[in-house]
């Protein structure tokens, strides 16, 4: 039992903190609400162990080690020079090199970037990997540009990115906006700069060069182990269900290939412009050609199933009643509305595959009326942790087939699952796993700083 006084102490603490860190990041809203969800959840361990507040670790977390901007200037294809930011946080090499994604969309900016690099620290700590925690990328926007476009686009940025990472240092990957073809353009010209052949400075790379088997399904198919793991434990599984995965990227499509597979109907899937409806249950080898091959808009859809339904509007995809909702699309895509719109139509589960889909608000609605709620930092850590299998065989020189990658996935969801718990019923908050996920990886890279002195 952790005594009243000690609760109000860290509280206290967690408050001042807070304080400073609104003043230091102005205006960085996406940026304040990875850290109050945090902080809040930490209130706990930091009540029961005096060390974290002696040590001032918060204040020393939420600081990123090192913040670089720079200009990426590139020439599209009408001869015309374009600039855009680029941008990488190596937020925190505690437990190992700086480990995540760049993104490239026309909503980045530093606000976006260190929220995901602040996740990315406790996500990957969850999987009990050896690797640190950072993010990056651009306010490029990919979408109508040529393949000749990205190219040199992923050329320059990796001009000024290359002089910060290496295999032992930074090992980005991609998210939003950056698959196997920027990874592949970016890793190309890495090489030309740096010479030698350092595949492990980049992961998500193809399978001919150093690219590591299941790491495309990885997100998707974890964010439903993870899933699965939850309602294993209430005596329910994915057989029969209902779900909606938002979202037809590469996170939902091997979502909705994993939950096929498990026996459920998935109706419903989105992007940026609108969802498809289809009673019968998506068909996804029709989404993957439209958005793997022919790098087109969901409504396409309809040109091979018309009697599916198209509308307009992504965020009305949670008016669709379902047993099962995958957030995977992108952050706060389920706002206080939708959230009470999920809960008055019987949703059983959540599970974030996207980073931080849900408001405060929203999560505190599923919460409080008993949803089963996997979030983001446990239930999509399957595409980082599959990255870090690539590392691994990387290092060895050697690579091990499907079936092997995808067991480890498996386990190591399972794992997260089980840690998660666990840290909430140790923490007093039993069956909380955004307390419960937090605190786990929390845990890990403080006593790893607090190790390291300061
Ligand atoms: N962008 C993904 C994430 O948010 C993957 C990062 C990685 O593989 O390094 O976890």
């Amino acid at each position: 039992e952790i005594q009243k006084e000690h609760l109000n102490n860290a509280a206290q603490y967690v408050n001042d903190v807070f304080e400073k860190v609104k003043l230091r990041n102005q205006g960085e809203s996406e940026f304040h609400q990875a850290v109050k969800e945090v902080f809040d959840s930490l209130i706990p361990i930091l009540a029961q162990d005096p060390k974290y507040i002696q040590q001032n670790i918060l204040e020393r977390l939420v600081e990123p080690e090192r913040v670089i901007s720079f200009r990426v200037p590139w020439v599209d294809d009408k001869g015309i020079v374009q600039v855009n930011r680029g941008f990488r946080v190596q937020y925190n090499s505690a437990i190992g090199p700086y480990k995540g994604g760049l993104r490239f969309h026309p909503s980045v900016n530093a606000s976006i970037i260190k929220f995901l690099g602040f996740e990315q620290i406790f996500k990957n700590s969850l999987t009990g990997q050896p690797i640190g925690g950072g993010k990056g990328g651009a306010d490029f926007d990919p979408k109508g540009k040529s393949d000749q476009e990205i190219m040199r686009f992923c050329q320059s940025f990796m001009t000024e990115l290359a002089k910060y990472i290496d295999p032992d240092t930074d090992v980005p990957a991609g998210d939003i906006g950056v698959g196997a073809r920027e990874i592949g353009y970016l890793f190309g010209q890495y090489k030309r700069i740096r010479g030698g052949y350092p595949a492990g400075v980049l992961t998500g790379k193809g399978l001919g060069y150093g690219g590591s088997l299941a790491r495309t399904e990885a997100t998707g198919y974890g964010t439903v182990y993870f899933v699965q793991e939850m309602l294993k434990d209430k005596g329910d599984s994915f057989e029969g269900k209902k779900v909606i995965i938002s979202g037809s990227g590469n996170v939902s499509i091997y979502a909705i290939e994993k939950a096929q597979e498990l026996g459920a109907t998935v109706v419903a899937c989105s992007d940026s412009n609108g969802y498809i409806y289809d009673e019968r249950g998506i068909n996804l080898a029709t989404v993957k050609q439209i958005k793997e091959i022919d790098r087109k808009r969901i409504s396409e859809y309809l040109t091979y199933h018309p009697e599916a339904e198209y509308h307009e509007g992504c965020s009305n995809i949670w008016l669709i009643p379902c047993d099962i909702a995958l957030p995977c699309a992108t952050q706060n895509e389920i706002d206080e509305t939708s959230a009470k719109l999920l809960v008055a139509n019987g949703v059983k589960a959540i599970g974030e595959g996207a980073n931080m889909p849900s408001t405060l608000e929203a999560m505190d609605i599923f919460l409080a009326n008993g949803v089963l709620f996997g979030p983001a930092k446990a239930a999509n850590a399957g595409g980082v942790a599959v990255s870090a299998l690539e590392m691994s065989q990387n290092s060895m020189r050697l690579s091990w087939t499907f079936e092997e990658v995808d067991a480890k996935l498996h386990e190591i969801m399972k794992n997260i699952y089980r840690s998660s718990v666990a840290a909430a019923e140790q923490y007093g908050k039993s069956g909380n796993l955004v307390v419960g996920s937090n605190i786990a990886g929390f845990k890990k890279v403080a006593d790893a700083m607090i190790a390291h002195g300061v």
